[in-house]
């Protein structure tokens, strides 16, 4: 097969990173005979400074004409002080939005080679972490009005959280889907106790449950839902939640899992046509000294195969490489653990195309 694959290495890290998951697909081509043609994209701090805006027009198309996205990471010091609507995040919230992806799909799966990364009681881990948030990515109150006033020299700062019906329940029919696929355990995450839109989220959650009668659904408000994550996160299967809320308790769910640089996530609309990188930022604090895990990223580029080229099979060869690797005992830095052979970003991404093979 051949796919056309849009590549945004960004800031900081973000070109170490991408360059190892480009490495791993080149591999995957060559094992499985596909091509994998790449478009570079310049987004974020690296195309204010070329273009004088965070996404040109141009770079947005190419996103949305090819067959998917890969993307490292944006931001850093340098653009703290521009205009809100030219920092480099926004580059990234306009091509969520131009895409069109909705739903982000983040894992927080803890690895048993890396249990003891985890800063939770070994108890608590040992009862298994392996859940998935489904987070609305394209509206609420990222997306909403944002604006300071200034009265008698007193400024006044108004953001508005929005959510339409509609918009509720697409995002709702994705985390019953998925739950379905799993172990059909839905927590619908939200604040209905305070806010209008969240009693909104679940009535509609509760509406769609009548069609997902398979499924068991169950409301959590937003507060205690980020402190069962630690508490007790073996209860969950499937969280469905709003975009701030999902912002918050995804970042949550990573650290418990270990480590940041080690998880994936997609981000889908209703076309094939998806949005896949890692979950956290470009790191400038260690940006070009090749120590950051590019595992993230080789994980997303592994879920792009799976869910918009429909390769599984070669998305499990890279998933089964990455366990290969941690179990030959390597870490980068921000895993690093004693008796462990410590290494950097790039020598990471050549031991994990060593260990690739063909799944058949
Ligand atoms: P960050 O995720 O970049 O870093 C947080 C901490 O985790 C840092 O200590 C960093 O060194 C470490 N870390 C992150 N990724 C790592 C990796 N792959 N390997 C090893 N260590 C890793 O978050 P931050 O410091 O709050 O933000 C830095 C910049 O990134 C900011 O400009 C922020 O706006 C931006 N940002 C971008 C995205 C994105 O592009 N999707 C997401 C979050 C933050």
């Amino acid at each position: 097969m051949t796919e056309n694959i849009a590549v945004i290495r960004g800031d900081g890290i973000g070109p170490e990173i991408v360059d190892q998951a480009i490495k791993v697909l080149d591999r995957i081509a060559e094992l499985y005979g596909h091509t994998f043609n790449y478009t570079d994209v310049d987004m974020g701090g690296c195309a204010i400074d070329k273009w004088g805006d965070p996404l040109p027009e141009d770079m947005l198309k190419k996103c949305v004409e090819s067959d998917s996205v890969l993307l490292g990471a944006v931001g850093g010091e340098k653009w703290n002080n521009v205009p809100g609507n030219m920092r480099p995040e926004k580059g990234l919230l306009r091509l969520r939005a131009g895409m069109g992806v909705y739903s982000n799909n983040r894992p927080a799966k803890i690895w048993p080679q890396l249990a003891d990364a985890s800063p939770l009681k070994k108890e608590i881990v040992d009862k298994g972490i392996d859940f998935i948030i489904v987070r609305e990515l394209i509206g609420g109150i990222y997306f909403g009005e944002h604006k300071t006033e200034y009265t008698n020299g007193k400024a006044r700062a108004v953001d508005i959280l929005t959510y339409s019906e509609e918009e509720i329940e697409r995002i709702g029919r994705i985390g019953f889907e998925t739950a379905r696929k799993r172990n059909k355990k839905l927590c619908s995450v939200e604040k209905s106790n305070v806010l209008d839109s969240s009693r909104l989220w679940k009535s509609v959650m509760h509406r769609l449950a009548n069609e997902y009668t398979d499924v068991e659904l169950s409301d959590m408000l937003v507060d205690n839902c980020a402190m069962q994550i630690v508490k007790n996160p073996s209860q969950f299967d499937v969280i469905v939640t709003e975009n701030m809320f999902g912002d918050i308790l995804s970042d949550e769910a990573s650290m418990i899992t270990g480590s940041i640089g080690m998880i994936p996530s997609s981000s889908l609309g209703a076309a094939s046509c998806g949005l896949y990188e890692p979950i956290h930022g470009s790191a400038p604090d260690i940006a070009g000294k090749d120590i950051a895990n590019p595992i993230g990223t080789i994980l997303s580029a592994a879920m792009m195969l799976r869910f918009s080229f429909d390769m599984p099979k070669e998305a499990d060869a890279i998933e089964n490489a990455v366990s290969a690797y941690l179990d030959e005992g390597y870490r980068t830095a921000d895993i690093m653990s004693a008796g462990k052979i410590q290494v950097g970003c790039s020598e990471c991404g050549s031991l994990i195309i060593k260990n690739l093979k063909r799944e058949e």
